[in-house]
């Protein structure tokens, strides 16, 4: 299986001509046919004649970029010129973008090939992808459980093969739950890293574009190709994208981590605590040094973010009025109606300065809590949720338990850091088990060195899932 190897094997094999990239493609949708039909991670695949003459050309002019010839997956939230875009509701059912995200032309321009366009939450609501309309994603791991959200369907096509790489886009996790529920890696990047253009909004000033892979050095890759300024995002950064790739290999020896041990509480299942705990010890043998710190604020993201998010999607999603784009409002999902509302409630006159207006001093709050910690620690060890994958129905049915799955990761978005999502073990049942690093603005570079030597040492991620046994 082609598609289980490095993205650094895979362009090298592609070079040697020991495969083309029309093999590796036609090897992605063959097994496509057989796991899709169990998992459900595809709202749209592209057509297969279409990505196997793609796959023909570059096979004929292959480049020097490392990513010619790969096929890729993206969270259905990116406009890609051509190819249906719905954001996982019904009010885009047949929406075709008459232009491209930034970062599917960039990818493009590398020479990637996209194959599909993946379940999610609608809008990105969620943590279980039991928000969309087209049907829950299963976990590859256990098809009784949700694949996370809201970006379950990128994270589930990657665990299973069916894709070398995907693109998701983090508000609040999206990129990070999927990741540990499905045994990969990702990367939610400091806001502003890569462009935003053409990507569907849910929450403006929290949301990030990112990649999710096997490991951290295919995520790596896969960054250097995305990240940048571009000026129809005023919002990226000018900040000079490193090479990721080559500072990969950087020792880890003195990095210094911090472990906040109100993260390690009641709240965390004792499983996912004793892999963390796990993993810990494997840094210290790697030669950094991890340190018991204070980190309290915590109990205050999720209130937070469930003020802030939601105030800013019930005006992003103000535009989805069925007179310009698509449908009409009345297709909006029950999860998408609480969050419009809630987030109108907290912009209203008479509310605002009581909900909003706190809610965003207590992230100048946070900001200053997690900038003080990082100036002695290269990196935060947390949790990436507090609980296994869920039975379908456990989040969907319980909004606080929905809420409280993204404990974790919604107090990253709101501080603006970026954060390496990457797999630390196995539960009961062979479930997976994700844990992140956090660190500084723009400290990308730094948490892939640290994920990668960990990877190196360790073979969790490599691990295939029960729908490919
Ligand atoms: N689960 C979170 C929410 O529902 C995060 C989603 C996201 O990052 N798009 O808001």
């Amino acid at each position: 299986m082609n598609s289980d190897l490095s993205i650094r094997d895979i362009a090298k094999k592609l070079r040697s001509k020991e495969f083309s990239s029309y093999d590796l493609t036609r090897e992605c949708y063959d097994l496509i046919e057989k796991v899709e039909p169990k998992i459900h991670a595809f709202i749209t695949l592209v057509d297969k004649k279409d990505a196997l003459a793609r796959a023909r050309k570059i096979d004929e002019h292959m480049t020097q970029s490392p990513l010619a010839g790969i096929p890729y997956v993206m969270k259905d939230a990116y406009l890609t010129r051509g190819v249906r875009t719905t954001a996982a509701s019904k009010i885009l059912d047949d929406f075709i973008a008459p232009y491209s995200a930034t970062v599917h032309k960039k990818l493009e321009d590398a020479g990637a090939i996209l194959i599909g366009k993946m379940n999610m939450d609608a809008w990105g609501h969620g943590a279980s992808t039991e928000n969309t309309d087209y049907g829950p994603s299963k976990n590859p791991w256990d098809l009784t459980r949700s694949a996370g959200g809201s970006g379950g369907g990128p994270a589930a096509a990657v665990a299973a093969r069916l894709s070398v790489f995907g693109i998701g886009e983090d508000t609040g996790g999206s990129i990070r739950n999927p990741a540990a529920w499905n045994n990969i890696t990702a990367m939610k990047v400091t806001y502003g890293r890569v462009s935003r253009y053409g990507a569907i909004a849910y929450a403006s000033s929290l949301d990030t574009v990112g990649p999710t892979a096997k490991t951290a050095e295919d995520c790596a890759f896969v960054l250097e190709a995305i990240a940048g300024h571009d000026p129809y995002d005023a919002t990226s950064s000018k900040q000079p994208v490193p090479n990721y790739t080559k500072e990969l290999e950087k020792s880890i020896k003195g990095k210094r981590i911090a472990f906040p041990t109100e993260f390690y509480g009641e709240a965390l299942d004792p499983e996912i605590n004793a892999a963390i705990t796990k993993a810990r010890e494997v840094f210290v043998s790697l030669g950094a040094t991890v340190t018991d710190v204070s980190l309290p604020m915590l109990e205050y993201g999720v209130p937070v973010y469930y003020i802030l998010a939601p105030s800013e999607t019930s005006s992003n999603l103000g535009r989805y009025d069925g007179v310009r784009y698509g449908y009409g409002r009345n297709l909006f999902t029950k999860e998408n109606k609480r969050r419009i509302m809630t987030g109108t409630y907290a912009l209203s006159s008479g509310y605002y300065d009581a909900y909003y207006k706190k809610a965003l001093k207590v992230r100048s709050l946070f900001i200053e809590e997690y900038q003080k910690l990082l100036v002695n620690y290269d990196a935060i060890l947390s949790p990436v949720t507090p609980i296994m994958p869920s039975k379908f129905g456990e989040l969907l049915n319980d909004p606080m338990k929905n809420m409280m799955a993204d404990l974790y990761t919604v107090i990253v978005n709101i501080v603006g850091l970026p954060a390496l999502s990457l797999p630390c073990g196995f539960g009961k049942g062979g479930l997976p088990i994700g844990m992140q690093l956090v660190g500084s603005m723009f400290s990308e570079s730094s948490l892939f060195s640290l994920g990668h030597a960990y990877q190196k040492v360790t073979d969790w991620h490599m691990q295939l899932p029960q729908v490919l046994k």
